[in-house]
């Protein structure tokens, strides 16, 4: 082979090498292309369709007082109505496109899953599934709409009948943040101010 083949081969396999590993190659990993934000293209629900049929808040409402945490409740408890524990590792899927900030493991909630949503480049939203038996997703992945990331489970040494304890945060907070300071609940509306009501959020933000 002649020396000029030879320099040939190394473009070509130079080109195939930074092609692969630019920004603009899909990957879970890579930064959004071109630098623009990951934007969301509506919200659906974390269980059951997308409409969340089948499913429902059977346990701790939004906002309701939890006499166990002591403390007025952040998020929504979702299950199959009337199943008890046949809810247990059914599939848990990301409400919107977005970048996971946390997938890890915590002694109060048991394995929980924080997925950062851009609703435009400078406005964002959290969305936090707790609970979980299985995490199917990792800390700076991206992830889609309706993107399976883990199954329902019983929290941490399976302490609760199943369910997915599922929080919309309009604030940039620990996956293990909780409405209370030094064991004090913290009222209503201070828990307004960093979470938001899910069911209503969604509703409100459906997919076009
Ligand atoms: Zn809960």
């Amino acid at each position: 082979m002649t020396r000029k083949c030879w320099l040939l081969m190394l473009c070509l396999f130079t080109a195939f090498a930074t092609g692969c590993l630019s920004p603009d190659h899909p990957g879970a990993n890579s930064p959004p292309p071109g630098g623009t934000y990951f934007l969301t293209d509506g919200f659906d629900f974390p269980v059951g369709d997308p409409d969340g049929r089948g499913w429902a808040v059977t346990g701790y409402d939004f906002l309701e007082w939890s006499g166990y945490s002591n403390s007025y409740h952040p998020g929504e408890d979702w299950n199959i109505p009337g199943a008890g524990n046949g809810d247990w590792g059914e599939t848990v899927y990301a409400v919107a496109n977005g970048e996971v900030v946390f997938s890890g493991w915590n002694t109060a909630l048991g394995n929980v899953v924080l997925i950062k949503h851009a609703l435009s480049p400078t406005d964002f939203v959290w969305s936090q599934y707790a609970h979980l038996e299985e995490r199917w997703v990792d800390r700076g992945e991206r992830v889609y709409r309706r993107q399976p990331i883990g199954t329902v489970g019983r929290g941490p040494n399976n302490t609760f009948a199943a369910h997915l304890h599922f929080e919309i945060r309009k604030a940039d907070l620990p996956a293990n943040a909780w409405p209370r300071t030094g064991g004090v609940a913290w009222s209503r509306s201070k828990v307004t101010d960093f979470w938001l009501h899910p069911s209503v959020f969604i509703k409100h933000n459906r997919p076009q």
